[in-house]
């Protein structure tokens, strides 16, 4: 690594450490002609591939505003957003792929989202899916009605195996 400030063709690593939970590696480095210090920052290349066949680095900040816009109106706090952000980052990261369709990034944030809010999900959904009928909606609404049904049963009856009196 070029030194920033004399443009030496050489320098050292004098202390390396993981930041962000890993995804980052910092390196503090020396320069051996002006024996000055600076900062680099690698991370490994995680490129989206758009329908178009573009490539772009993956971007937490893109997908907080995408499911920001989702959320708007939406009792859902900055902190909630961030967090499914990682969230998707985690699992897009965890296929091990250095490059990722575009549309399994929207599957990632489809699944956390619609725990979050489900309007903000239908919302994303309309768009990520290209809803272009009221039918679409309605068989989008029955599945969410479904998926609600099955948890509210599992935890009726988790409560009455827990806690039913003889
Ligand atoms: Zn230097």
């Amino acid at each position: 690594m070029r030194c920033p400030y004399c443009r030496h063709a050489d320098s050292r690593v004098v202390d390396s450490r993981e930041a962000d939970d890993g995804q980052l590696i910092r390196r503090r480095r020396a320069c051996p002609e002006c024996g000055k210090r600076f900062t680099t920052v690698e991370e490994a290349v995680l490129a989206v591939v758009k329908r178009s066949g573009v490539t772009e680095p993956f971007s937490r900040t893109k997908i907080i505003g995408g499911v920001r816009k989702a959320c708007q109106g939406r009792p859902v706090d900055d902190d909630s957003i961030a967090l499914l952000a990682q969230r998707v980052e985690e699992t897009v990261r965890a296929k091990g792929a250095a490059e990722i369709p575009s549309h399994e990034v929207g599957l990632a944030i489809l699944g956390p989202l619609r725990d979050l809010d489900e309007v903000a999900y239908m919302r994303f959904a309309s768009v990520y899916r290209s809803f272009d009928s009221l039918a679409d909606f309605e068989r989008e609404i029955e599945s969410l009605r479904a998926a609600a049904r099955a948890r509210d049963n599992g935890g009726a009856d988790a409560v009455e195996a827990a806690g039913r009196p003889n």
